[in-house]
């Protein structure tokens, strides 16, 4: 088995650490202080080809492959989670289902423009109602002659307040569960679309979570994404590769508490020795990289099933269950290693200790992820399941 990067994909890996130190690190406190959305910074990162990592060149992207996608995500979060999030969203959530559903026009009119990173774009499935449980959301959308009416609350939409274009999934036949949703691509200036309330966060603050009200929101009939009734196969094929990036994301977070630790671990002095000479401390250091490596290890074995097209099943679940609750582990020993120093704002561990909390819970929860993971062991269908990974 060769585990071995490719020249392109080392390069891809080093311009985008290179960016992150020189560009963003200096401003990643001020940023999330003042809950500050990186508009700039992911623009610079999007002419560099990371806004559409995924998107063939023929729609406008650089046409990469998964491997070179979770390492560009995995740099990103190394220096700034929430930045990989608001990437991870308008990569794969929104420019995936765009390519595999979309028709010529939609992407004509969409996708050239989320490629370059010229508009980002918001993915809007969870209601209040209904965030594991996605066959139960109930926004609803009526046909009215050329347009759709789409009435509702999204909450928690990232990007939402920034995005160009947002897939909106509502139901259609809601009488039909599931098999009675659809999706919609719809812009921020369709009359009837509202940004409603920010989230005031734990953790990830220049990542912009709102909610999206939706009053009468009128629609054109050709914006809407897939057939009628397709749109939880849609989300669901959505948040299946959706996943490895959220892997992704949890190993460059913990890859960034640990070099913090180590750093901090050498220079600190108690009992007239560096604490890094503890073996309660080297342990701590030995165990965080090791399950860093097990966690990339899951997510590199899922992106090489996705790219060379062998059957996935769980193992982006498998992935991200293992890196975002293996992230919470790692950053809690990096605030403990620093002491009372680790609890201060003026460090990046109390940040990352904030940041690393949502990862068990957004893009399935873990409880979601052994859901599917254990369908499959179990040999029940996975598709057949309404549960959103
Ligand atoms: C920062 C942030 C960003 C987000 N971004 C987006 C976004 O861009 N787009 C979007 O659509 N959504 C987004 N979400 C929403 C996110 O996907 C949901 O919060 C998540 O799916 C969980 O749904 P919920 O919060 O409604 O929890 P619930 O579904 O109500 O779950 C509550 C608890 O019950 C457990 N549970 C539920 N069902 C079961 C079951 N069958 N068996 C066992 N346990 C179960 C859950 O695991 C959890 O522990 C975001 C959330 C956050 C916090």
């Amino acid at each position: 088995m060769d585990f071995s990067l490719n020249d392109h994909q080392k390069l891809i890996r080093d311009t985008v650490r290179q960016f992150m130190e020189a560009e963003v690190r200096p401003n990643v406190k001020e940023m999330e202080r003042a809950d500050r959305f990186p508009a700039a910074e992911i623009a610079r990162l999007g002419e560099m080809g990371c806004c559409g990592m995924l998107t063939p060149e023929e729609w406008g992207g650089p046409g990469l492959d998964t491997i070179s996608y979770v390492l560009m995500l995995e740099e990103v979060a190394r220096v700034h989670c929430a930045m990989s999030t608001a990437l991870s969203v308008t990569n794969s959530a929104v420019q995936v289902p765009l390519l595999m559903f979309g028709n010529n026009a939609q992407k004509q009119k969409y996708l050239r423009r989320l490629a370059s990173g010229d508009i980002l774009g918001s993915f809007c499935l969870t209601d209040p109602q209904a965030g594991s449980d996605a066959a139960g959301i109930q926004a609803t959308a009526a046909r009215d002659g050329g347009v759709y009416r789409l009435n509702g609350t999204k909450t928690w939409v990232t990007n939402g307040s920034v995005a160009g274009v947002l897939i909106i999934f509502a139901k259609t036949d809601p009488a039909a569960g599931g098999k009675g949703m659809s999706a919609f691509l719809v812009e921020p200036g369709f009359p009837g679309f509202r940004v409603g309330r920010h989230e005031y966060k734990m953790g990830q603050r220049s990542s912009p979570s709102v909610e999206i009200i939706l009053s009468n929101c009128e629609v054109p009939a050709e914006n809407r994404l897939g057939a009628e009734g397709e749109g939880l196969k849609i989300a669901l094929s959505a948040l299946d590769g959706g996943r490895i990036g959220i892997a992704a994301q949890a190993v460059g977070l913990a890859q960034g508490a640990l070099e913090e630790s180590v750093k901090y671990a050498k220079q600190r002095k108690a009992f007239g020795k560096s604490i890094g000479e503890f073996q309660a401390i080297q342990w701590m250091l030995a165990d965080m990289q090791t399950e860093i490596e097990a966690a990339r290890g899951l997510v590199q074995h899922s992106a090489w099933l996705k790219d060379s097209g062998k059957k996935m099943g769980a193992a982006s679940s498998k992935a991200k269950l293992y890196a975002s609750e293996m992230v919470n582990r790692v950053v809690a020993k990096a605030v403990q290693i620093h002491g009372s120093v680790g609890y201060s704002r003026e460090t990046d561990v109390e940040r990352m200790y904030r940041d690393a909390r949502v990862i068990t819970i957004y893009e399935g929860t873990s409880e979601v992820q052994r859901m599917i993971i254990a369908r499959e062991l179990l040999g029940e269908d996975a598709k057949s399941s309404a549960a959103r990974g």
